[in-house]
C-alpha cells in the first residue's frame, strides 16, 4: 500500500433487517445481496426481494387453508339428509370461513415470516454461493471505494475474518475523510493485523466516536505488537486520546491510559485531567499519580487547568 487514493465513498443502503438485503431471481433462483438490475446469472430482470416471495408463499398457504374449509362445507352440505342439516352445514361454513378470513388477516405477517425462514433454511447453499459470486463480483472491481463498498454489502448477512481483512486492505488503499460513513467494531478481527491497527489510529484522529470498548478491548490486547509497530505509540496515544471521551471509558482502562497520558495533545490530556480531578473519588489507580505529574511537570502555569477543583469541594455533598 503506497499510494492511497482520494476517492469518495459513498452511505452503505440501510435496512431494517439484513435479510432485506438479499433478493432472489424468480426466474433461476440465484440469489444475491448486490443492488444490480438483472440478475448476474441468467441476465432475466427478475430480482425480487426476499420479503416479497415470502409474502406471496404466505398469501398461497392461507388461501389454501380456505380452499379446504370450502371443500368441506360443499361435502357437508351434500351429504346432509334433511333441509334442516343443509341449512346447519351451510351456516356453519360460512361462519368458519368468515372467521377464518378474519384470523387470516391477522396471521399474515407472522406466516411471512414462516415462510421467510423457511426459505432460508431450504435455500441456505444457494444462498451462500450467491453471496460467494456477489464477493467474487466486488473484488473484480477496479475502484477499490466500489469495491469496499459492494463487499459491505455482503459482509452484513456473512461475517468472517477473511473479508473483515479484505475490507481493511481496501480501505487502508484509500484516503479516510471525517465525512465517510466508515465502520469499525464490525471490522475487529480475532487476531493481531497491523492494517487493522493503523486503521483504528487513523480513526483516532478522524472519528473518534467510532472507538469504544471492544475496541479498547483489541487494543489493550495487543498493546505491545502495536507498539512495535513503526507509528505504534502515536496508534495507542490516539486510541488513550479517544477514550478519555468518557468518564466511563477512563475509569475501565484507567491503567492503559496512565502509560499513555503523557503523549495526549492538550486538549486532551485537559479532558483526562479535568474527569480524574473532578472525582477524587473514584478508583483511578496509577492514572491519578500520573495524571498530577503531567499536570505539574507541564500545564501548572497553564490557564486553562486553573478551573479545574475536585467537585467534592465544590458542591459538599
Ligand atoms: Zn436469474
Amino acid at each position: 500500500m503506497n499510494k492511497k487514493k482520494n476517492i469518495v465513498l459513498r452511505p452503505p443502503i440501510k435496512t431494517k433487517y439484513v435479510y432485506e438485503k438479499l433478493r432472489c431471481c424468480k426466474n433461476c433462483h440465484n440469489y444475491t445481496a448486490l443492488r444490480e438490475e438483472k440478475c448476474t446469472t441468467c441476465g432475466k430482470p427478475a430480482l425480487t426481494s426476499v420479503q416479497e416471495l415470502a409474502h406471496k408463499a404466505a398469501k398461497r398457504s392461507l388461501s389454501s387453508d380456505l380452499l379446504l374449509v370450502l371443500l368441506l362445507t360443499l361435502i357437508a352440505v351434500v351429504f346432509s339428509p334433511t333441509f334442516q342439516l343443509i341449512a346447519i352445514s351451510a351456516a356453519s361454513g360460512i361462519a368458519m370461513i368468515t372467521l377464518l378470513l378474519v384470523v387470516q388477516r391477522k396471521a399474515l405477517a407472522s406466516r411471512t415470516s414462516i415462510e421467510l425462514s423457511k426459505m432460508f433454511v431450504r435455500d441456505r447453499e444457494r444462498i451462500t454461493s450467491g453471496l460467494v459470486r456477489n464477493l467474487e463480483i466486488a473484488a473484480a472491481q477496479e475502484n477499490e471505494a466500489r469495491s469496499y463498498e459492494l463487499m459491505r454489502e455482503v459482509a452484513v448477512l456473512i461475517r468472517n475474518d477473511h473479508i473483515r481483512k479484505v475490507q481493511i486492505l481496501l480501505l487502508q488503499s484509500l484516503v479516510l475523510r471525517k465525512d465517510m460513513d466508515l465502520e469499525l467494531e464490525p471490522l475487529l478481527l480475532a487476531d493481531f493485523d497491523p492494517e487493522l491497527a493503523a486503521y483504528i489510529g487513523e480513526l483516532a484522529k478522524i472519528k473518534r466516536e467510532l472507538i469504544k470498548d471492544r475496541t479498547f478491548q483489541y487494543v489493550i490486547k495487543y498493546e505491545q505488537k502495536i507498539a512495535a509497530m513503526e507509528h505504534g505509540d502515536d496508534i495507542l496515544a490516539g486510541v488513550a486520546g479517544a477514550a478519555v471521551r468518557m468518564k466511563r471509558y477512563v475509569l475501565a482502562y484507567a491503567s492503559f491510559l496512565a502509560r499513555y497520558a503523557r503523549k495526549l495533545p492538550k486538549d486532551r490530556f485537559l479532558r483526562l485531567y479535568r474527569i480524574v480531578t473532578e472525582n477524587p473519588d473514584l478508583n483511578w489507580g496509577a492514572l491519578k499519580a500520573e495524571a498530577a505529574r503531567i499536570y505539574e511537570e507541564k500545564y501548572q502555569w497553564d490557564a486553562d487547568f486553573q478551573q479545574i477543583k475536585p467537585r467534592s469541594d465544590i458542591h459538599d455533598v
